[in-house]
């Protein structure tokens, strides 16, 4: 049995500490705050609980390969509930579209109604990224990559200097279009211009996969996975901060903590699972790599609504100067809700009055809110959930992962390959324990 230390109890790191126990080794997780679950961990006040983050996920046979490869399946303790609607998008002349997620004739459809054509552009566009995806999952998403000995297919697209900004304006004469297929990088922080064209992938993902949520919230995926941590016995030590790993002779030897130093052992292995830039024997390794920063964000507690606040889809997104976007999927006491909004761009005034010019006027509900600014998320998050912030191509070259110049450290998570989000993040992790492997008996 091998020990390996995994840092980080967030999504990534539970999901990293899940695999390689059930691939018989020894795994102590340490994680700096008090409890497991990272960006995953609600915000609860006054009877309303909050997803902080992640409200639903891509690529949904991560999370069940997870749980099913880490002991029982994934449908035994949680429920994961296609969404009609991804998300709806109101634009500023006053249309929308409420984009459908899983099937390309409900997409073709539902764009359709932007105008004559519209349909067909989206879902041409979407189509390009299918062989992307193809290629790209057999040799980086789901496998571990040689960054220096790379297939033809991926270093052509890793090394074109094709950027979604330039593919979106080359593609789609209507604004409308540009907007929706660059919000998933506008929400995770990102500057179009550096973002590379392959990367819109994800817009194939959701079509052809569909957008998931969990009954009950993002938290019951860090509860079940907290509680997995027993099962498997992984030893799991919260309020432990990691402040270094210790590098001798090329290896890492051991990890230390506020707690004291921890012993990696002659045969052991790190998994980091958070911003390896806090760890100054990595740091050299990622200086050039700079976070994505989260945005300003709202929950808020309401009493009960009108009528046509009632029937909103799960999110919503008001775009302008700033862009809002409405969550409504939160948990109340009976008769009331809980929405999350984030505002990207600049707010210059109360959130509630630029929701009230988008006529979602909350102003007289509110009976709880919590506003929290984007150095208030980090501070919280001992970093940025959402990783990376792309600076061009070279970006997918300068994170870590799953393998790391020293031999027998690992990186998983938003920072690590092959980016953030659930879908990726749980990617990472399954990359690390195909790279570790099993342990040997
Ligand atoms: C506003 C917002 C909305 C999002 N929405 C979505 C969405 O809808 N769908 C989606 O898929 N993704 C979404 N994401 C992204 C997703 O939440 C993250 O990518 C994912 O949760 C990251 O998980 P992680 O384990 O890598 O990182 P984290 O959850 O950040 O976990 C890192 C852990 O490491 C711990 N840690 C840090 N430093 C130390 C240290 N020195 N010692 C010990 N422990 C340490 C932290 O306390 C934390 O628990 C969103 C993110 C944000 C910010």
């Amino acid at each position: 049995m091998t020990r390996v230390v995994v840092l980080g109890g967030g999504y990534a790191g539970m999901a990293s500490a899940a695999r390689l126990a059930k691939l018989g080794h020894s795994v102590t997780l340490l994680e700096a705050s008090g409890q497991l679950g990272g960006a995953l961990v609600p915000v609860r006040e006054e009877g309303f609980t909050w997803d902080a983050s992640a409200t639903s996920t891509l690529l949904p046979a991560v999370m069940r390969d997870l749980f099913r490869k880490s002991g029982r399946p994934a449908e035994r303790e949680l429920e994961l509930v296609p969404m009609d609607v991804i998300r709806e998008h109101r634009f500023a002349d006053k249309t929308s579209v409420a984009v459908p997620g899983g099937t390309r004739g409900a997409q073709l459809a539902a764009f359709d109604e932007l105008g004559p054509g519209m349909g067909q552009q989206w879902t041409d566009y979407v189509a390009r990224f299918s062989e992307d995806w193809e290629v790209l999952r057999q040799h980086y998403f789901e496998v571990p990559w040689e960054p220096s000995a790379l297939p033809a297919a991926v270093a052509e697209r890793f090394r074109s200097r094709e950027t979604l900004h330039k593919r979106l304006r080359k593609t789609f004469k209507d604004e409308r279009l540009r907007l929706v297929a660059a919000h998933p990088f506008v929400a995770a922080g990102q500057e179009l211009r550096d973002v590379p064209a392959w990367a819109g992938l994800t817009a194939y993902l959701e079509q052809r996969f569909g957008v998931w949520r969990i009954e009950g919230g993002m938290s019951v995926v860090a509860e079940v996975l907290a509680a997995r941590m027993a099962t498997r016995r992984v030893s799991v030590q919260t309020a432990t901060q990691v402040e270094d790993i210790v590098v001798r002779d090329g290896r890492a030897v051991a990890v230390s903590t506020t707690a004291g130093e921890i012993d990696v052992g002659a045969d052991g292995a790190v998994v980091v699972a958070f911003d390896p830039r806090s760890l100054p024997a990595l740091r050299p390794l990622v200086d050039r790599t700079l976070p994505a920063i989260p945005p300003m964000t709202f929950h808020l507690g309401l009493s009960s609504l009108p009528e046509h606040l009632l029937d909103l889809p799960d999110e919503l997104v008001l775009h302008g100067e700033p862009t809002l976007v409405v969550r409504t999927r939160g948990l109340a006491p009976e008769g009331q809700h809980a929405w999350t909004v984030h505002s990207y761009g600049k707010l210059m005034e109360d959130v509630l009055l630029a929701l009230a010019r988008h006529k979602i006027d909350l102003r007289e509900h509110v009976v709880h809110r919590v506003d929290l600014g984007a150095a208030e998320l980090v501070r919280r998050w001992r970093g940025s959930p959402l990783g990376v912030k792309w600076v061009g191509r070279s970006t997918v070259f300068q994170r870590l992962g799953p393998r790391t110049p020293v031999p027998n450290v690992y990186a998983a998570g938003a920072h690590a390959t092959p980016g953030s989000g659930l879908p990726f993040t749980g990617l990472s992790s399954a990359l690390v324990a195909q790279s570790i492997g099993p342990a040997e008996k």
